[in-house]
């Protein structure tokens, strides 16, 4: 009995309240797209969306920038929130700024396979 409420609690929440689940909302390879248009732009990886496009959208990636100060990061970031906002508002977006040896070419985020913390892929 409890576990049906639950379930149907669950149902109940994952229609009302996607951004709580934790699905794709946007292809990370689109994000991408948009990303690469950004000056100063080196590298982005593991994009994650959730939320609906046109409710409430959430992104997050990590950036590698072309540049060493923060003033110049943070503004990088801006511009990457600013192209993502014109086509998705709206959005919330999170960027992790990395420096340029945690470059990678996995676009989409990737949850880290449980097991022991010995072999686990380091999150770069
Ligand atoms: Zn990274």
């Amino acid at each position: 009995m409890a576990v049906l409420v639950f379930a149907s609690a669950w149902k109940v929440l994952k229609a009302n309240l996607p951004w709580l689940v934790d699905e794709m909302a946007i292809a990370p390879e689109a994000i991408h797209a948009i990303v690469i248009q950004v000056t100063s732009f080196l590298n982005c990886h593991n994009i994650a969306s959730r939320g609906v496009v046109g409710r409430q959208a959430f992104i997050e990636m990590h950036l590698i920038v072309d540049a060493t100060d923060v003033e110049k990061s943070h503004q990088i970031t801006e511009e990457v929130e600013a192209l993502l906002a014109a086509k998705y508002d709206p959005v919330r977006v999170l960027i992790h700024v990395e420096p340029p040896e945690y470059k990678s070419d996995r676009i989409a985020y990737e949850p880290a396979v449980p097991g022991p913390a010995r072999s686990r892929r380091r999150d770069r």
